[in-house]
C-alpha cells in the first residue's frame, strides 16, 4: 500500500531542482514546431497548500522555495528567476505576496504546453489521484488524468504519434525495488522510443540502491545523458535523511548543461543548510554518451561514488562541475527538520482531516497554449 504523500515535502530543495530542470526541458522541447507529448508518470496531487497541516509538519518548503522567495529576480540567474516567477504566478502573482501555495509538476508542465502538445498525468495513490483529477477538471482535452500506474501508462503511450516526448519519472521510492523497476521501465521505453527525453528524479541517500542508481542509468542505451545532483548539507552520520537529490536525463537538450552550470552555484549558496552540515553542500553536474549495456546486472558498489564526494575536491570525473559550496547566508530561513526528511524512509502519517489541496489557478495570459 502506498503511504507517501507529496504534500509533506512540496517545495523542498528536491522540488526546486526537479521543477527547475522540468521547466528548462519544456522550454527547449517546445521550440520545435511539432507536437510534444509530456508524460508525468508520478504526478502527485498537482497542487499543494503550504499552510496545510501536511506542509507545516516538516516545513520542508522553507529550505527550498522559501529560501528563494524573497530574493530579487535580478539577483538570480535567469533560469532560476523564471522558476520563481512561475511559482509566484501560481500564488496569484501579487507583488511581494506571501508564499502560500506550491504547484506540482503537472501544473508546471501544463503552463509550458502549446495547443499542439499533450499532457498525460498518472497517479496511483487513490486520494492524490482524486485531488489531481479535481485540480485538472477544467483543463482542456489536451490534458488527460489517469488514476493508475504511470509506468504502465508510459509503456502504452510510447512511441507517441508525433515521435516527440518528454517523460518525467518522479517516484516516491517507498520500496527499494523501485530503483530496479524504474531501470527496467527505462530499458523498455528506450526500446520502444529511443529518441524520447526521459527525466528521472532520485533521492541521494546513504543506501546502495540510491548511490548506484546514476551509474546504472549511465549504461542505458540512450544517445547521451546528463546527471545533476544538488546536496544541501553533508550526509547525516546516521545514514538517514535526504541531504540531496538528483535528476538524471536521458537524451537531454544540448543547452541544459550550460544553463545548469550557471544556476547551480547560486542554488547551492541559497539552499545550503545553516551550520557545519551546510558546509557539505555542493552540486554535481556531469554528462556523457549513453551505454550499450542496458541489460547488465548491478556491478559492485564503487568505493567513492561520484555523487557522494562531499567537497568536490577529488574524485570527480573531468566533466563534473561540482564545487564546494559557500556557507548559507546568515539570514536564510531554512531549518533542519527534526526527523528524516524527503521522500523515502519513514514518511509521516497523514493528518486525519487534511486541508483540501487547492486547485491551481486557471492559466494566465502568459500560459503559452492560452496565447
Ligand atoms: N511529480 C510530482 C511533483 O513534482 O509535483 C510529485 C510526485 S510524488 C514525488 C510521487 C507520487 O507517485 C506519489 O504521489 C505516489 O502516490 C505516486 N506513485 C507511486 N507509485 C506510482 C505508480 N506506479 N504510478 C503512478 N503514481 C505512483
Amino acid at each position: 500500500m502506498l503511504s507517501y504523500r507529496h504534500a509533506f515535502h512540496a517545495g523542498n530543495h528536491a522540488d526546486v531542482l526537479k521543477h527547475l530542470v522540468l521547466l528548462q526541458l519544456l522550454d527547449y522541447l517546445t521550440q520545435k514546431d511539432k507536437a510534444l507529448y509530456v508524460i508525468d508518470t508520478h504526478a502527485g496531487a498537482g497542487a499543494y497548500d503550504l499552510k496545510s497541516d501536511y506542509a507545516k509538519k516538516l516545513a520542508e518548503f522553507q529550505g527550498g522555495i522559501g529560501r528563494l522567495w524573497e530574493v530579487p529576480p535580478a539577483d538570480l540567474p535567469p533560469a532560476l528567476a523564471d522558476y520563481v516567477a512561475r511559482i509566484r504566478q501560481f500564488n496569484g502573482n501579487e507583488a511581494n505576496g506571501p508564499l502560500r501555495l506550491y504547484p506540482g509538476s503537472p501544473w508546471l508542465a501544463q503552463q509550458g504546453l502549446r495547443d499542439i502538445d499533450r499532457l498525460r498525468l498518472y497517479e496511483l495513490h487513490s486520494t492524490d489521484a482524486r485531488l489531481l483529477a479535481a485540480n485538472f477538471k477544467d483543463a482542456s482535452r489536451q490534458v488527460q488524468v489517469t488514476s493508475g500506474d504511470g509506468l504502465a501508462g508510459m509503456k502504452a503511450l510510447l512511441p507517441p504519434p508525433s515521435r516527440r516526448a518528454l517523460v518525467l519519472i518522479d517516484p516516491s521510492y517507498e520500496v527499494k525495488t523501485d530503483y530496479a523497476t524504474i531501470y527496467k521501465s527505462l530499458q523498455d521505453a528506450l526500446q520502444r522510443f529511443a529518441t524520447g527525453t526521459y527525466a528521472v528524479w532520485y533521492p541521494c541517500l546513504n543506501r546502495p540502491e540510491s548511490r548506484q542508481f546514476p551509474d546504472r542509468l549511465k549504461r542505458l542505451p540512450a544517445k547521451d545523458w546528463l546527471h545533476v545532483s544538488l546536496h544541501v548539507r553533508s550526509p547525516d552520520a546516521d545514514g538517514f535523511g535526504m541531504a540531496g537529490s538528483g535528476m538524471f536525463i536521458l537524451n537531454p537538450p544540448w543547452t541544459l548543461a550550460a544553463t545548469l552550470k550557471e544556476v547551480l552555484p547560486r542554488l547551492v549558496e541559497l539552499l545550503a543548510e545553516e551550520g557545519d552540515a551546510g558546509k557539505g553542500a555542493h552540486f554535481v553536474l556531469e554528462s556523457g554518451a549513453g551505454g550499450t549495456l542496458g541489460d547488465t546486472p548491478l556491478r559492485p558498489e564503487r568505493a567513492r561514488p561520484t555523487v557522494f564526494n562531499p567537497r568536490g575536491s577529488a574524485g570527480f570525473p573531468s566533466n563534473t562541475a561540482g564545487r564546494k559550496a559557500p556557507r548559507a547566508p546568515a539570514a536564510s530561513a531554512g531549518q533542519k527538520p527534526g526527523r528524516p526528511a524527503g521522500k523515502p524512509g519513514n514518511p509521516p502519517q497523514s493528518p486525519r482531516n487534511p486541508a483540501a489541496t487547492p486547485r491551481p489557478p486557471r492559466k494566465g495570459p502568459s500560459g503559452r497554449s492560452g496565447a
